[in-house]
């Protein structure tokens, strides 16, 4: 049975590297004001398509601002959207698109991480994983304004749903996700189980399909990162049901 790890940021390795950057993707959905379903105000976190161009779209203004919308404007714009986006996509308020851009400054190393669901690969460091067999990787280069002269070339990571938390780890009593807006309330359970039929065959890292802030990669993952001697994730192992 193949072996999957939960990805996080390894602070002690990557606080070595005195840099930093602050960026945020070009454009959003908005955010979903007072559902007529569910009657919630909400918006995800961690679906992010930094491959999605929306400059296309006449109507891009709309998707320039962090903002709420009532349900009909918000799902008018997912229309707008969905054509442009992968097919595994579920599009909830907040998803993010296009690339990252903003200011960084000093040295990010090899990989950085915004918050613990963004991850940045340097170039070289994404070309390494590939060449150690790494599958299914797709980078993004971030716009990020350096000061320094001779900026190292940052990469996100498009990593998109697939696999799903079992039901086993969830409460018994969890409500149906809204038939309206798609919300579901999940807390993140103490020891998280990945539904093994769920698990994508094609790819070494994503994100989990009903949590979308669960970054996950495989052991073949793993293992590339530790032969690369390559600092700043934390590996974590998940059962598996
Ligand atoms: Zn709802």
């Amino acid at each position: 049975m193949p072996r999957y790890f939960w990805l996080q940021e390894d602070r002690v390795a990557t606080s070595r590297h005195h840099g930093d950057f602050n960026a945020a993707h070009r454009w959003r959905l908005p955010g979903l004001a007072k559902c007529p379903g569910c009657g919630a105000t909400w918006s995800s976190s961690g679906h992010m398509y930094p491959s999605v161009d929306l400059s296309g779209l006449h109507e891009q203004d709309l998707f320039l601002k962090a903002r709420s919308a009532p349900f009909a404007e918000f799902a008018r714009l997912r229309e707008l959207v969905r054509p442009l986006a992968p097919p595994a996509a579920t599009l909830p308020p907040g998803t993010r698109f296009g690339p990252l851009v903003g200011t960084a400054q000093g040295d990010l190393g090899p990989l950085s991480w915004q918050g613990s669901y963004l991850l940045l690969l340097r170039r070289d460091t994404m070309e390494q994983l590939q060449a150690e067999g790494v599958r299914g990787l797709m980078g993004v280069r971030a716009e990020l304004r350096f000061r320094q002269k001779h900026p190292p070339e940052m990469l996100e990571l498009q990593l998109e749903p697939g696999g799903l938390l079992h039901p086993q780890c969830l409460p018994p009593d969890l409500p149906l996700a809204c038939a309206t807006c798609g919300r579901r309330g999940l807390q993140l359970p103490d020891e998280p189980i990945l539904d093994g039929a769920s698990l994508p065959m094609d790819r070494d890292v994503f994100r989990l399909g009903n949590y979308a802030t669960v970054l996950v990669g495989t052991e073949r993952f793993m293992e590339a990162v530790r032969r690369l001697r390559l600092e700043g994730i934390h590996f974590q192992e998940l059962s598996i049901r």
